[in-house]
């Protein structure tokens, strides 16, 4: 695929939450169509798709019907299983690419690639046993954080070592799946960058937010971030690079941690993410609209933030306060339909805009 897709033409996005909903907006507001696979019942971005196939991603027929109908092929998160892919990735072009997926499906390769790449992640080590943990604990140190390999998110699937004898429970809460051992990283704070590479080779990255945590889910993400110019323009950069050694072609959400030896990359994620929301209310282009130019084979539009912005995100009952904010001054709200209200499930987030200091 060289040619830009025409208006009209229909981008399939895998997975049907928030992410895919939002990008399923910002398709639709280019004249793009989306076309939803999504195994679960009546997913948020089901609402806004020109269509949706329910179906799990074992159905090598429904994946087959999928791909007949669009003419590129997406994905919002990054668990899709192999399988699926496999299938896929003959029938149409799968944008961002395989590799960069199955390198960010996995902490181990990922963390492997970073320091390849020359650039810091904190020190870690593979874990499969109580013998190999042992190892592990000799090599990062403590405190460390236990991690699955494939499959966390929201802070899911990790368990923390203060000591030795931590180490028993954590592995047992792993329940025997391969995970990673990483030394703690004492940041002062953790900030993002959501960066875009087009398909001719463009990159484009906003502004880097500033991103709170409360239990492991992000709660805040702020901007401007606390940054000198010079970490501003090292988070830029080490994003370019991470872009250009892939190949990519889409937005990238990478995280990082602020520390007084600079900069260091805690993970990656393949898609868009969920600390880019304030894009959609501080931007002319937003990272949803990024995403799907880049994947569509478009030029990348002007990302650069005109507007100060705190972005919250509502999780669980926090919906009780949706007719307060609904009348708040300066708040944009984005309400993803979800029917279930669950403790710890993203419901929604709000952007409050202020000038640009
Ligand atoms: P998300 O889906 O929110 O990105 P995740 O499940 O992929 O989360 P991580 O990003 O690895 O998990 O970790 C979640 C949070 O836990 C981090 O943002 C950070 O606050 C803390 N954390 C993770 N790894 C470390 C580390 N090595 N040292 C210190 N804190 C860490
Ligand atoms: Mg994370």
């Amino acid at each position: 695929m060289t040619e830009p897709l025409p208006t009209g033409a229909t981008i399939g996005i895998l997975g049907g939450g928030q992410l895919g909903r939002m990008l399923a907006v910002a398709a639709a507001r280019l004249g793009l169509r989306s076309h939803i696979f999504e195994p679960g019942p009546n997913p948020p971005a089901g609402d806004v798709a020109h269509a949706v196939t329910t179906a799990p991603y074992e159905d090598e027929a429904a994946l087959r019907a999928f791909a007949g109908s669009v003419d590129v092929i997406t994905y919002e998160f990054e668990n899709i299983p192999t399988s699926a892919l496999d299938l896929l990735e003959h029938l149409r072009p799968i944008r961002p690419s395989r590799e960069a997926l199955r390198i960010s499906q996995d902490r181990f390769s990922e963390k492997t690639f970073l320091c390849d790449l020359g650039l810091q992640t904190a020190p870690y080590a593979a874990v499969d046993d109580a013998a190999s943990l042992s190892k592990a604990i000799a090599e990062t140190g403590l405190p460390a954080i236990l991690k699955t390999r494939r499959f966390g998110y929201d802070g899911k699937g990790q368990a923390r070592l203060v000591s030795p004898d931590d180490a028993a429970q954590a592995l047992k809460d792993m329940a025997n799946a391969p995970a990673i051992l990483e030394g703690f990283i004492d940041f002062t704070h953790e900030v993002s960058v959501i960066g875009a590479r087009s398909a001719m080779g463009d990159i484009a990255c906003f502004d880097p937010g500033e991103n709170l945590h409360e239990g492991g889910i992000l709660r805040t993400t702020t901007l401007p971030a606390s940054l000198t110019p010079s970490q501003r323009s090292d988070a830029i950069l080490l994003t370019a690079n991470i872009l250009n050694k892939l190949d990519y072609i889409g937005v990238m959400g990478v995280e990082l941690f602020v520390t007084r030896q600079g900069l260091i990359v805690n993970e990656i994620a393949p898609r868009v993410h969920n600390s880019g929301h304030w894009t959609q209310n501080a931007c002319a282009v937003d990272q949803f609209e990024q995403h799907i130019r880049a994947v569509a084979g478009w030029p990348l539009g002007d990302g650069r933030r005109f507007a100060d912005v705190v972005m919250e995100n509502l999780i669980g009952d926090d919906m009780g306060r949706v007719p307060a904010l609904a009348s708040e001054p300066g708040t944009a709200l984005h309400l993803y339909g979800k029917a279930d209200i669950k403790p710890g499930r993203k419901m929604g987030h709000v952007n409050r805009i202020k000038p640009r200091s």
